[in-house]
């Protein structure tokens, strides 16, 4: 078989056998293949598309270029989420001790902060003492004794996703719906779980801008999931504003330590109810409102805040911090942005948002930079709220003095203010089930 003739193929509209799909990702997984011709076959891919086998095949080659998690031994138990990524996003610190807490065996691989959006590795590595590593036995121990680990992405799962990733980063082929999919659930599915919840963003801060794309994108990856074997559920959730009000690291700890005490009930938390209650129906096979109650429960009880401290515990991390979330750093700086205007915030450039707080030291400037853990955003006016100008809107927090003006200046940028109240958005999009 030769490359050149399965390029030519797909360039043409053919559909690509099982065989030259599989011959494709072992061979540029070998480094029989070299970059450019994998490139352009991404690039026929982005233009010719790929039927439901095709991407199946290709997901289930990329699943297996690597290792895999057995999660066995967990029988329907074991569940997992993930979020197509987005600005404030800390659902998953929130649902998975929920989860953990009603039974399930929450046992997840997540990344870094990328761009515009954080990253949950990130989020839990500030908090002082906490490993984002460990051998795959100690992992296992883990999810056994505890029902909960998460840690960073294991240098050897999915390396087809690793390689194409970063080869359709700087080719203009990442926003491809098969490529995406197959992106995404092989890596869900060599993480092993038996039943796999995604919350696919919509909006200005998110991969997908609109909810036709997002629906397209959420009933793919929910057809692969469920052809391969597993309970699978998407929510189309809103990213056209960060999500509740912290940005930056520490910040969105403490913010989600807020919700699973119950005293946070806005947007994030009924987020986190919805995916949660997904997650509660699939492992336990219960109907939604069962779920639902089960999940808000375990909030109103404390047994979900608890577990979370049990967790951040079990990874080494200082559970002092989740009791007494005050002894997290300060940043030395907290500046207002203010108001220019009267009237009201009619939309968030929600990108433009998270690289500000990019720019206060929440993300990294570079692939290696360090991160300010205590750097983001505390936003305190979103779409929808009434504003007076001169009133503080948001609150930007630093260690680099040198920042301030221009992350005042890229969130004022991203903001719309205008006379009349928009419209309500829905928060949740839909669910595909
Ligand atoms: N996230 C992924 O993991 N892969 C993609 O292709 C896009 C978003």
């Amino acid at each position: 078989m030769r490359m050149y003739d399965v390029i030519l193929k797909k360039r043409n509209g053919g559909t690509l056998s099982d065989e030259e799909i599989r011959f494709f990702i072992d061979g540029y997984v070998r480094g029989e293949i070299p970059d450019y011709q994998a490139a352009a076959l991404c690039m026929a891919i982005y233009y010719q598309g790929m039927n439901e086998q095709e991407t199946v095949v290709l997901t289930d080659a990329m699943a297996r270029s690597g290792e895999t998690v057995d999660l066995s031994r967990f029988g329907t138990l074991s569940v997992d989420k993930h979020s197509t990524g987005g600005v404030g996003d800390k659902v998953s610190l929130i649902v998975a001790p929920i989860v953990a807490s009603l039974g399930g065996k929450v046992t997840k691989m997540s990344g870094r902060g990328l761009g515009h959006t954080g990253g949950t590795v990130d989020k839990l590595e500030s908090i002082p003492g906490m490993r984002v590593t460990m051998s795959r036995e100690e992992f296992l121990e883990q999810a056994e004794r505890i029902g909960l680990v998460i840690i960073g992405q294991s240098g050897n799962m999915t390396p087809a996703d690793k390689k194409l990733y970063a080869l359709r980063d700087v080719t203009a082929t990442v926003d491809s719906i098969p490529l995406i999919t197959s992106s995404i659930m092989s890596k869900k599915l060599a993480s092993g779980s038996h039943s796999i919840v995604l919350d696919v963003k919509v909006g200005s801060g998110a991969f997908m801008k609109t909810p036709d794309d997002a629906r397209v994108l959420a009933e793919n990856m929910v057809k692969i999931g469920k052809s391969c074997g597993r309970r699978m559920a998407a929510l189309m959730t809103d990213m056209d504003r960060p999500l509740g009000h912290a940005v930056g690291n520490a910040l969105e700890i403490m913010e989600a330590i807020d919700v699973l005490r119950g005293r946070s009930k806005g947007d994030l938390y009924e987020v986190c109810v919805a995916m949660a209650t997904e997650m509660v129906m699939l492992f336990k096979e219960i109907p939604h409102a069962q779920a639902q109650a089960l999940v808000t429960d375990a909030i109103d009880s404390g047994i979900a805040f608890e577990k979370m401290k049990e967790w951040v515990a079990a990874q080494g991390g200082d559970a002092d911090y989740i009791e007494h979330p005050e002894r997290f750093h300060q940043a030395d700086v907290r500046e207002a942005v203010i108001s220019p205007a009267d009237g009201y915030i009619t939309h968030m450039d929600t990108a433009a948002i998270g690289s500000c707080a990019v720019i206060l030291g929440a993300g990294r400037a570079t692939k290696d930079a360090p991160i300010d853990y205590s750097a983001g955003i505390i936003i305190s006016k979103k779409t929808g709220d009434r504003v007076r100008k001169g009133e503080p809107i948001a609150y930007l927090h630093t260690n680099d003095p040198d920042a301030v003006s221009s992350a005042a200046e890229r969130y004022i940028g991203a903001l719309t203010i205008g006379a009349a109240q928009p419209l309500p958005v829905a928060l949740i999009h839909g669910i595909i089930r």
